[in-house]
């Protein structure tokens, strides 16, 4: 007979998996000898099993109910249904990971027209029977027969104003015997039945409703935003009812050990006397701070404080208690690990350490990585945001705070950022011309695109804020508005976005700067003592580098030449390079872009010192770069001197159908040399600059993209090393650099032992590693891959968690073949999985060198990496 029931003394702290999260540890508290009131847990598995029979209770399950019932009479010498000493129950889900409020909860269950009267009849003030009866009706009509809880508040504030009572505790029990009768004529009128009398047919409605909520609407929501599976199914608390309503010395209260906002070591809490547990978080009364407890009863306060520490010394970690007093004497109804802040969750961690609670490593795998995030950009103000008026919802593309006016085009952006405001740019979608638009805004809101398109890739980059495929605004880019449902936004009207929820508000919304020192500090110490991984960051400007070599970069896995092209001044030097026809023109816009170029390295090594340097050559397709509105084409026109219509049908020519499958990578370098070339030497010049200027031994890797075949690597590895050769020659300066490859076809992956030969170092792009291995384009992949998400074809996104089946196995077997060729290879990665966790995990596994991600990425790289080596040495 499989079991479905246990009873507290059965079960433990470790069995959340059968017993949820609070079965466990009320069975865990009862063991260890706190006053907790009796009760069983009917088991997650039931959940599933009861789901499975087509959502009924069945014999066997009932039965082992009825033994718990009346194993729990016993306990507590009282009969459910009794009439001498009636026995009261609630019922209360409870699933492995907590769900605060997502699911249903019935007390005072086993009340009817007969116990009440008992009840009543027992206690030393009658009034509360009647409230547990009021309070009772209520719930089980909300929770399991789904009739609106306002109904009820009519009828009882109906009652509270006729007999003019401010508070739920001025009631008198005629008060309350009326609102029970009204309640019950509701019940009827909206059931065609009366309320039930049954204690046992009280409590089989109860579970079954409680398994019913597994699957409403919320709770299927915050799994999914949670990643909680859908088949873990909840559990069923009954326990025997402690009353915090029968009069001023009982009462019923909730507090976490420390503050789970900040992780001060303080009791952190709120009560309130003569009420039930809905009363603190309903806010009908305000409840009293938890140290006032004190002043009402210091012994029952000494006790609380007490046990308080002894469950966070059991449990080693801060702890979410709920209690109640009845008559005097405590109980404890609940605990379990508060849910924190990430900057609560890091000064727990630390603290508990240095008060030789945890060890080291247990702090660094207390923190999730991502919960970093909060840390590192702005964050909105708790309060003002709670109070922000919402407008659509989006991408959480990238984290972080922006308030400021709308502006729809670069060009408007970067006027009114120059003239002080604070501007939010809007766009259907970005472009590589938005660049500067991007930088002087606070934020980006784009209608189209997925977490790897433009505006994510770039404003993670830039540790910008970013909401993009917001599809609910309607952007008209040409008329300066968006719409949001029936509202309008124009030029100049304020926004802000949370870019870690996706979240648009209207309005500004107060934020506040992030605290990188202290606590933080020291647990990312701890965790950089424990990494096998370096981590670098993906930077292409000596601000991002500063800012990523403050956040612990170790050096740069790639820089993307191309963002250097982006700027205002050169774009004209760089179309007029594309656009030439000839050698000598081309070479002409190309000497135009070395000195700029140049400074850009320069810049660079400076700020990295001598740690090591990625720079990638110019990898997207052309066109990319060139005007597509006519007076922009116009003004090229007059700029090179050729004729409009020469310069349009050129721009066509260099159009393509696949662009990512085009005319892009290495195969530019191919195509023209020259542009390889300029790149080389403005590399090698701007290291031996820095080395004669500054006497900095700075390390270099020239990275060549998009190769397929190691002819490829040959052709382009002798112009560098001409390049080299003559830089050297005209300098006088030695400089050593490495040259090396990305990882990103599938073909690459398949012949690395090859590719090996010519390459001393991989780095796996595996943002187009995986856009070319499921042959999905990135760029158009969130259009469809919610559909996927949506049914459950697909738990995660590729592009966002490394897919270790295919894509994994692709590096994995490149990392083998590379190695066989060369020992030594360095490898790493640069896609922006080299920022999430769960990615950086795998990486450890293949013993990679280093993992390359954003910037603000950094701090998460170096926890995950410090948490997948202590999880896997
Ligand atoms: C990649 O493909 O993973 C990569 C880092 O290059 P990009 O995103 O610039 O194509
Ligand atoms: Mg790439």
């Amino acid at each position: 007979m499989i079991k479905y029931v246990y009873n507290f003394n059965e079960g433990k702290a470790s069995m959340k998996d059968l017993l949820g999260g609070k079965g466990a540890n009320l069975a865990e508290m009862s063991n260890i000898g706190l006053p907790v009131p009796p009760g069983f847990t009917i088991t997650t598995e039931a959940c599933n099993e009861y789901y499975i029979k087509g959502a009924t209770l069945w014999p066997e399950l009932i039965e082992q109910i009825n033994k718990s019932v009346f194993g729990l009479e016993e306990k507590t010498g009282k009969q459910f249904g009794g009439s001498i000493n009636p026995l009261l129950i609630s019922v209360r889900s409870g699933a492995k990971f907590s769900m605060p409020g997502m699911m249903d909860t019935i007390l005072n269950l086993g009340l009817n027209d007969m116990t009440v009267g008992v009840l009543a009849k027992n206690a030393e003030t009658p009034r509360f029977a009647y409230d547990s009866y009021r309070r009772f009706i209520q719930m089980f009509s909300d929770v399991v027969m789904g009739i609106e809880k306002y109904k009820f508040d009519k009828i009882f504030d109906s009652i509270k104003r006729e007999n003019k009572v401010e508070f739920d505790t001025d009631l008198s029990n005629e008060n309350l015997m009326k609102i029970v009768l009204e309640f019950k004529e509701l019940y009827r009128r909206e059931m065609h039945t009366s309320f039930p009398q049954d204690p046992n047919e009280q409590l089989i409605l109860a579970i079954k409703a409680v398994f019913k909520s597994w699957n409403n609407e919320r709770a299927i929501i915050y799994r999914q935003l949670n990643q909680i599976p859908d088949s873990l199914g909840t559990a069923v608390n009954i326990q025997s009812m402690v009353f915090g309503n029968m009069g001023n010395d009982c009462g019923t209260g909730v507090a976490f050990t420390r503050n789970p906002a900040t992780g001060e070591k303080k009791l952190y809490g709120e009560f309130l006397m003569n009420a039930q547990g809905e009363d603190v978080v309903a806010g009908i009364r305000t409840p009293y701070d938890i140290d006032k407890l004190s002043e009402i009863s210091k012994a029952v306060y000494d006790e609380f404080c007490e046990i308080a520490q002894l469950l966070e010394d059991h449990y080693k970690d801060m702890q979410d208690i709920e209690f109640t007093i009845e008559k005097g004497k405590l109980f404890m109804l609940q605990t379990r690990n508060g849910k924190r802040t990430a900057a609560a969750a890091i000064r727990v961690a630390v603290e508990l350490v240095e008060e030789g609670k945890i060890t080291k490593e247990e702090a660094v795998m207390r923190i999730e990585p991502n919960q970093l995030d909060q840390l590192l950009h702005p964050a909105f103000v708790k309060e003002a945001l709670e109070k922000g008026e919402v407008i659509a919802k989006g991408l959480p593309a990238s984290p972080g705070a922006a308030s400021g006016k709308v502006y729809f085009s670069a060009a408007d952006t970067i006027k009114a950022a120059k003239s002080g405001e604070k501007v939010i740019l809007v766009r259907q979608e970005t472009s590589p011309e938005d660049i500067e638009g991007m930088v002087s805004s606070q934020g980006i809101l784009t209608a189209r695109g997925g977490m790897t398109s433009h505006a994510a890739v770039v404003a993670r980059g830039m540790g910008k804020c970013c909401v993009a495929g917001c599809e609910e605004v309607k952007v008209k880019e040409e008329d300066k508005m968006f719409t949001a449902g029936n509202r309008i936004f124009k030029e100049g009207d304020y926004i802000s976005l949370d870019g870690s929820t996706g979240i648009v508000y209207e309005g500004v919304i107060e934020t506040q700067e992030p605290e990188l020192s202290g606590y933080f500090a020291t647990l990312m110490s701890w965790a950089d003592d424990f990494r096998k991984l370096k981590i670098r960051t993906n930077a292409d400007t000596p601000k991002d580098a500063a800012q990523a070599i403050k956040f612990g970069a170790e050096g740069i896995g790639l820089c993307r030449t191309e963002h250097m092209f982006f700027d205002e001044k050169r774009l004209p030097a760089v179309r007029e390079m594309i656009i030439s026809e000839t050698l000598g023109e081309r070479t002409k816009a190309l000497d135009k872009l070395l000195p700029m170029q140049r400074e850009d390295f320069i810049g660079i090594f400076e700020a990295m010192g001598e740690r090591p340097v990625t720079i990638r050559l110019l990898d997207p397709p052309l066109h990319e770069f060139l005007p597509t509105e006519d007076e922009d084409i116009e003004q090229l026109s007059k700029d090179m001197n050729i004729s409009f219509n020469i310069l349009k049908s050129r721009i066509a020519q260099l159009k393509e159908l696949n662009p990512m499958l085009g005319h892009r990578g290495c195969r530019l370098a191919i195509t023209y040399p020259e542009i390889a070339v300029m790149q080389v030497r403005a590399i090698i010049e701007a290291a031996a600059h820095v080395k004669k200027n500054m006497k900095i031994n700075v390390h270099p890797e020239i990275m060549i993209p998009l190769v397929g075949d190691v002819k490829e690597l040959i052709y382009i590895k002798q112009i560098v090393e001409k390049t080299v050769d003559e830089v050297i020659m005209d300098t006088g300066i030695e400089v050593e650099y490495l040259y090396g490859t990305m990882i990103e076809l599938p073909r690459a992956a398949l012949i690395a032992d090859e590719i090996a030969k010519e390459a001393e170092f991989f780095s796996f792009g595996t943002n187009d590693l995986t856009q070319m291995t499921y042959g999905i384009s990135r760029d158009d992949a969130f259009k469809f891959l919610k559909d996927y998400k949506q049914k459950k074809i697909w738990k995660t996104d590729p592009f966002q968690i490394l897919d270790r089946k295919a894509v994994g196995q692709l590096i994995k077997m490149s990392v083998e073949l590379g190695r066989r060729t060369r020992p030594d290879i360095k490898l790493g990665i640069c896609g922006e999985h080299g920022g999430e966790p769960s990615s950086v995990e795998f990486c450890h596994m293949l013993g990679l060198n280093y993992v390359s991600c954003s910037p603000f990425r950094v701090p998460i790289a170096r926890l995950a990496a410090a948490q997948a080596a202590v999880r896997l040495p």
